[in-house]
């Protein structure tokens, strides 16, 4: 196989620097593979404007237009505002119920706001049916400050963000296949598909903790550093990263992981990415930015 038939992974990293000033277009090679959070970059990078992005340039590249450096999550170097994040949970919520994942009022989801507070859902509330003013803003350090009364998990959130100063958003839900394993004692920790290993990196399962009680977080906080992604025993998933889509996404690939697993160990067990070649993938995913 040439080198030109190889995919390329390009980090959201190498993007920034590929930027050019004053928001002109850049060449990716068109077998570049981009990490979502670079997707999420060139999509909003400027003006919210993706100028051309199906568009085949000269040669083997794709051309877009992008920002001018800005931040990726927010478009224009500006935080986007509450109003915006509060219908995004509103999004995030809705299609979190429609998978199954969060039904009754079960689940939560919170972003880190610009002034370092957070929005968090409110307690007792169907994810599927929420409202923007369904929500609770909080201090880092627990205490209410306006809306409603928020989600018995609040302290788990605010864990995270203390111990994960690059994450904007935390997603907390009880996927079925997922949340059985955890209740089995199972980690999706193991090299079972190449799109695992890249996307998701290992998911470690933390000891068992009353919900709802300060037990949660500290269940979760010595794997936090390390992992994108941590099954919580007879309990759920807790999934975070730098936007509300990247935590969710990560919510859907724990699932689609535990689903996987859950079918090669009814066939006798799954046979496993030699070593050597799970290194590559590692190497891979260090590329992209990504931890665990
Ligand atoms: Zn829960």
């Amino acid at each position: 196989m040439s080198d030109k038939k190889e995919k390329i992974f390009i980090s959201d990293w190498e993007l920034r620097r590929m930027n050019p000033p004053g928001g002109k277009a850049v060449s990716i090679p068109e077998n570049a593979i981009i990490s979502p959070l670079s997707r999420d970059w060139l999509d909003y990078g400027g003006e919210r404007e993706r100028v051309g992005g199906l568009e085949r340039g000269t040669g083997h590249c794709i051309r877009w237009r992008v920002g001018n450096g800005q931040d990726p999550r927010t478009g224009n170097g500006a935080k986007p505002k509450e109003e915006e994040l509060r219908e995004r949970i509103v999004e995030t919520g809705r299609k979190l119920y429609e998978l199954g994942f969060v039904p009754a009022t079960d689940g939560n989801i919170s972003v880190r706001l610009a002034d370092g507070s957070v929005l968090i859902t409110a307690s007792g509330v169907s994810k599927g049916k929420l409202a923007p003013a369904d929500m609770a803003r909080i201090s880092m350090d627990g205490k209410f400050i306006s809306g409603r009364k928020p989600s018995s998990e609040y302290l788990l959130h605010l864990r995270v963000y203390a111990k994960r100063p690059d994450v904007l958003a935390v997603v907390h839900a009880h996927p079925p296949v997922a949340t059985g394993l955890a209740s089995a004692g199972i980690a999706l920790d193991k090299p079972l598909t190449s799109e695992i290993v890249i996307g998701l990196g290992k998911v470690p399962l933390a000891p068992y903790a009353t919900p709802g009680t300060g037990e949660v977080s500290d269940s979760i906080t010595g794997l936090l550093e390390s992992h994108n992604a941590i099954m919580l025993a007879n309990h759920g998933v807790v999934t975070y990263g730098a936007s509300l889509e990247a935590a969710f996404q990560r919510m859907e690939t724990v699932e689609q992981a535990a689903k996987i697993t859950l079918v090669a160990e009814h066939l006798g067990g799954g046979k496993l990415i030699p070593p050597d070649k799970v290194k590559k993938l590692e190497e891979i995913r260090k590329r992209l930015g990504e931890k665990g």
